[in-house]
């Protein structure tokens, strides 16, 4: 199916792509790798008039760390993610999660910025970034806020993101190195997106004992889940695989899983706990 008539710009600033957001409002959409919005308009869910490309307005891309934060411009690839020797060493439970996306074409192509503005309820970032309690940097002509993962994503496809405004960097706080930052993902058989998965974040003083724990699960709702009981299971503990399987089951306690036509509710809530144990453990590993 082709997608209805459109314009194209691709402005050569932020402040060009600022100028044409405020000019054309709802009627434009921000374009980044193209491989959410071009389908979704491709089966006409969405009709823009402009499209804004982002890939010639520089600054959105790079990956550095700064300090005690690691910094990833909204256009940086899944497979810029994925294969960044930053990320490894300090987030590799993110690397991990940007390896697992799609295919080699979309993660050559679909950007981290797009993954987290897109808020698809099945997609794999989001659930890591916001075990990682990332923030995500929001920029308009009128200057630039900070908006915390844990209020960013709002609903399904809904984010804090307001239509003028243009998300232009992730930034993540540094866990104690080693990194214990985990994901694990059971993935659709035939679209390969998320039906569940989970993302863990641990820090462990030098007795091993766990002081932070950070647990989202993803599919089972229509943001990422905080994890809550799991989180609180973990804390002031040994990693100990007794104390991991007791966490993860705890993981989905309360959860009420949305069905789809391949999962239902049980089966979800299932799957969910053994996910979360996967990506408990994977995260525990790493120290
Ligand atoms: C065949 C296929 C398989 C896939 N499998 C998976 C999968 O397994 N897991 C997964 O997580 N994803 C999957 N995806 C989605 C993929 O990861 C997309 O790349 C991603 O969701 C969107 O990123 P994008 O850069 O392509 O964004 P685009 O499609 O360009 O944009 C998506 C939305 O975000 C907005 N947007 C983009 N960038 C910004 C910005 N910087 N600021 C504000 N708004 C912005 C756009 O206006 C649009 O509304 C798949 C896609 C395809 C086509």
């Amino acid at each position: 199916m082709h997608p209805a008539s459109f314009g194209y710009r691709a402005p050569g600033s932020l402040e060009e792509a600022f100028g044409l957001l405020q000019e054309h409002g709802e009627d434009a959409r921000l374009l980044a790798g193209g491989h959410s919005l071009i389908p979704a308009m491709k089966l006409r869910l969405t009709q823009p008039e402009l499209l804004i490309d982002l890939r010639r307005v520089p600054g959105l891309s790079g990956i550095r760390a700064d300090g005690e934060t690691l910094i990833i411009g909204a256009l940086a690839t899944h497979t810029e993610v994925s294969t960044s020797e930053t990320v490894r060493r300090l987030a590799p439970g993110l690397a991990d999660t940007a390896a697992v996306i799609g295919d080699w074409q979309v993660r050559n192509r679909g950007t981290i910025g797009g993954s987290v503005a897109h808020a698809d309820p099945a997609a794999d970032l989001p659930v890591t970034l916001t075990a990682l309690n990332a923030s995500f940097v929001l920029a308009s002509s009128a200057g630039e806020r900070t908006a915390p993962a844990d209020d960013f994503f709002v609903d399904f496809f809904t984010t804090a993101l307001e239509s003028h405004e243009i998300l232009t960097a992730i930034r993540i706080p540094l866990l104690p190195s080693p990194a214990r930052t985990g994901y694990a993902k059971l993935p659709h058989p035939a679209s390969g997106y998320v039906v569940v998965s989970a993302a863990a974040a641990l820090s462990a003083g030098e007795s091993g004992a766990c002081t932070g724990a950070r647990v989202v699960l993803g599919g089972v709702a229509g943001t990422p889940h905080r994890a809550a009981a799991a989180e609180a299971a973990l804390e002031g503990q040994e990693l100990t695989p007794d104390v991991m399987a007791a966490a993860a089951r705890q993981a989905v306690e309360g959860i009420d899983p949305h069905a789809d036509s391949y999962a239902d509710e049980e089966y979800k809530r299932h799957m969910a706990a053994i996910y979360a144990r996967r990506a408990i453990e994977a995260a525990a590993a790493r120290g």
